[in-house]
């Protein structure tokens, strides 16, 4: 890893919160500038060369998303981010007779939709170690529901492998949806791997090196002909008459209006960078988390509460509150989150509450995560309790 390839690392600061979102490397950043400089132009209806090849650019991120995660372009519909991603999805699917399982450690973003548009949502019990835990609950993926939607990696556990333990005890009626927010950064996602149910998922650009504002659905083309569209105007209609109109094939159906064409560009820019070097990243991210869980469950007092080993590390420290811990951190110009992180419910069910969190990007060093350690080591002595 090139920590030069990332302008922000430069000013010294210790950025650990990486779940929340990430830096972005040089080459994104030269993109979104260089579409707005020398490319810029609408897409699609333009018959001059510069829409010619803003339309070819915006189709080419388009292939390199889908072959990122092993899928058709025209299973890719671009959003603006991972809760518009599961907003739109939940609303193309009509959900008013359907039974949803999700994971109860879930982010708000995969919990809140379902919850408004679902005719009822079961919640599968999950912790650090998989969703086995709580009276019955697996039982429920087989029998009386519909669809699951479930993280494929938790903000606030890591890794759970609740997903995959979900997967493997379904049948193959039931449609699986994955919140990827996190994992799209910290595993390989290849879809096709999923081919027993019907699959969608969705993530983020931002999280993976990508600007804000843009974001992912993939949607299988098996379940295609169940999604109606939910946002109309320009694009998304090829013919339209004072009475009717008929719809654009998909994905274009589900993109109503201008979309966010830098965004695309620059995301598949950041796709292209993290795909050449995913297999040193995830390498390398093991050995700084091993490390980090390793120097932290030295420290008495602090009990860490995420998957063992997980680039997504949060814990409690006793007698001091998680803002206190962050704040202290931030002191020494380390930056980590604190509180609920959007997943309350799990946090409160596990009677957990609120935690701090360190999550780990591959431009971390192990220096950082020495540091960072050793910080917490004066904690409680500083805070005198
Ligand atoms: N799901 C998970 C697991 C997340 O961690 C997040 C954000 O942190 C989201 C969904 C929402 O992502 P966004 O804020 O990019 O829409």
């Amino acid at each position: 890893m090139n920590r030069d390839d990332f302008p922000q690392l430069k000013s010294g600061v210790i950025y650990l919160d990486n779940a929340a979102t990430t830096f972005k490397p040089r080459c994104v950043v030269d993109r979104v500038n260089d579409f707005y400089v020398h490319e810029n132009a609408n897409i699609y209806r333009g018959l001059y060369d510069l829409s010619v090849k803003a339309t070819q650019l915006y189709e080419d991120a388009r292939k390199i998303v889908a072959d990122f995660i092993n899928a058709e372009p025209e299973e890719i519909i671009f959003t603006s981010g991972t809760t518009d991603s599961i907003n739109k999805f939940t609303q193309m699917l009509d959900l008013s007779d359907k039974v949803v399982a999700t994971d109860i450690t879930g982010h708000h973003s995969n919990m809140l939709p379902w919850r408004e548009h679902a005719k009822k949502v079961n919640y599968i019990l999950c912790n650090q170690n998989g969703c086995s835990i709580g009276p019955g609950n697996c039982a429920e993926v087989n029998d009386s529901i519909d669809m699951v939607a479930m993280s494929m990696c938790s903000n606030v556990f890591g890794d759970t492998k609740s997903f995959e333990d979900a997967y493997g005890r379904s049948d193959a009626r039931v449609l699986f949806f994955g919140d990827a927010a996190q994992a799209i950064a910290h595993k390989k996602i290849d879809v096709r791997m999923y081919n027993y149910n019907p699959l969608a998922l969705a993530f983020s650009g931002h999280k993976i090196f990508g600007p804000t504002g843009i974001g992912v659905l993939y949607v299988e083309k098996r379940i295609h002909d169940k999604l109606r569209p939910t946002c109309f105007g320009g694009e998304m209609v090829e013919n339209v008459t004072k009475d009717n109109y008929d719809l654009a094939p998909i994905p274009q159906r589900f993109e109503a209006g201008t979309p966010n064409i830098a965004g695309v560009i620059a995301l598949a820019e950041a796709i292209k960078y993290f795909a050449k070097h995913q297999t040193e990243f995830f390498e390398h991210e093991k050995i700084l988390a091993e490390n980090a869980h390793f120097g932290l469950s030295e420290i008495e007092g602090l009990h860490i509460v995420s998957t063992k080993n997980d680039p997504i590390i949060s814990f409690t420290v006793d007698g001091v509150h998680p803002h206190d811990v962050a704040q202290y951190l931030a002191t020494h110009n380390i930056c980590v989150r604190a509180g609920y992180h959007c997943a309350q419910p799990g946090l409160d069910f596990l009677e957990i509450g609120p935690v701090t969190r360190i999550s780990i990007a591959p431009y971390n060093t192990l220096e950082e995560i020495d540091k960072t350690v050793s910080v917490l080591k004066n904690l409680r002595k500083d805070m005198h309790v």
